[in-house]
């Protein structure tokens, strides 16, 4: 079943709030099964509002509405709905009661505004708030011959969420076509660009593939979304195991993990599998990969040091660097830099970030040096930095991170 999720309120269109409940609204409906295929967002004006109703009730069969349900003047989701149906609002003396009830409940008198949200439009009803003034809207309407069923929920997500769990979970669970369950289960890559990864994999990403697998990429980390809807978890995770076999098959070591795995936390697993200490010391990333290790619990007893130096009296200072930290954009500092702090903090493993080389022209992008040293010496890479300036410092984290982890992996060539 289709479904379409709608937000109002004057703060979402100018900006000034997040619409948090789209998101939250369009989870939910997924689990359960529905499609969801549009978000509207309104501002508060009648016109816009009936609008966006008007419009949803010819391409969605569920539509779940947020916000504007209050007893102000701005609060006009009520009056929307009755135009955008062509029911006229009627007076529900039973919700005005709860309505006066809850106010005399906290000690004060029910303002006269608030008899506005004892308002329905014919045929609807009134959806429970244990904890708000404002009761929702059910209807079930018919648009050119097919059922539409619209909820209307106050904005405030503590009462949206209630409501959700108290009413429309289940009514949305007993319409005929709802119910089928919908899993998702994430790949984690990196080491390549989105399209080249997709170029590996191009039947999986087909669209109208079922599973469905969708590609996003943050900070040069690749994720694969695969989707699969069915009669119960067990068939959807039936259903998606080829996939995930398969994608895994085809990427190989691109993959690193799954789910909400970060890199740092798949090398804090192998650190600790292999029972190998590491300690890291940056210049160009902005003391990043000591932030990261640092927020892995597990990495703890395996990280020993994270150093940021800026500077070549802290490069000499602290790792006896005198000449080459004068050239921090060099080959031999991240060289030296990998062996001194491996030295110094009596780790196994020691990984150094020199610091950026500007670009020289747009066709020639930045670089910089990542070495790793270990009992078996020290080994150099270089980075070139073609990324967008705002994103520098976690890829090329990133990139330092990867090669640990190939190395880790015993599989170096893909570095
Ligand atoms: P309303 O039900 O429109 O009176 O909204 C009440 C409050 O809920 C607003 O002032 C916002 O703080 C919050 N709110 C309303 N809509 C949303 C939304 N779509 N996402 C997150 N918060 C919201
Ligand atoms: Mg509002």
């Amino acid at each position: 079943m289709i479904a379409e999720v709608i937000a109002i309120g004057d703060e979402l269109t100018t900006g000034q709030r997040l619409d948090t409940n789209s998101q939250w609204l369009s989870q939910r409906l997924g689990e359960l099964g529905f499609v969801v295929r549009y978000h509207s967002t309104a501002a508060d004006d009648l016109a816009s509002c009936s609008e966006v109703f008007s419009q949803a009730f010819t391409r969605a069969q569920v539509i779940v509405a947020t916000g504007g349900l209050g007893p102000t003047a701005d609060d006009l989701t009520r009056e929307a709905i009755a135009a955008a149906t062509g029911r006229p609002l009627e007076h529900n003396a039973q919700v005005e009661q709860q309505i006066r009830d809850l106010f005399e409940r906290r000690g004060r008198t029910m303002p006269d505004r608030n008899t506005a949200q004892a308002m329905f439009p014919r045929g609807s009803c009134p959806i429970p708030n244990p904890h708000g003034t404002a009761p929702g809207i059910a209807l079930r309407l018919s648009h050119a011959g097919a059922t539409r069923h619209l909820f209307a929920l106050p904005g405030v997500p503590a009462e949206m969420f209630e409501m959700w769990a108290g009413t429309l979970s289940a009514e949305l669970t007993s319409l005929e076509g709802a119910g089928q369950t919908v899993c998702h289960y994430r790949i984690k890559c990196f080491g390549v660009g989105e399209s080249q990864l997709e170029a590996m994999i191009p039947e999986l990403t087909r669209r109208n593939r079922e599973p469905a697998v969708g590609i996003t990429v943050h900070q040069g980390t690749i994720t694969l979304r695969i989707t699969a809807r069915g009669s119960s978890r067990a068939v959807c995770q039936q259903a998606m195991q080829a996939t995930i076999d398969e994608a895994q098959r085809r990427l190989g070591p691109l993959v690193f993990g799954q789910e909400d795995d970060e890199l740092q936390d798949v090398v804090a697993g192998m650190l600790a599998d292999e029972q190998q200490t590491l300690a890291t010391v940056e210049w160009g990333t902005a003391g990043l990969l000591a932030r990261w290790f640092a927020g892995v619990e597990a990495a703890r007893p395996f990280y020993s040091t994270g150093l940021v130096v800026h500077s070549a009296e802290a490069a000499a200072g602290l790792l006896g660097l005198a000449d080459v930290g004068r050239q921090p954009t060099s080959e031999a500092f991240a060289a030296s830099a990998a062996q001194a702090v491996r030295e110094r903090s009596a780790a196994d493993l020691a990984l150094a970030v020199g610091a950026f080389c500007a670009a020289d022209s747009a066709l020639q992008p930045g670089r910089c040096y990542v070495a790793i040293a270990s009992s078996d010496g020290v080994t150099t890479q270089q980075v070139a930095l073609g990324a967008h300036p705002a994103i520098l410092s976690p890829l090329t984290a990133k990139r330092a991170l990867n090669l640990l982890r190939l190395r880790l992996l015993g599989d170096e060539a893909i570095a």
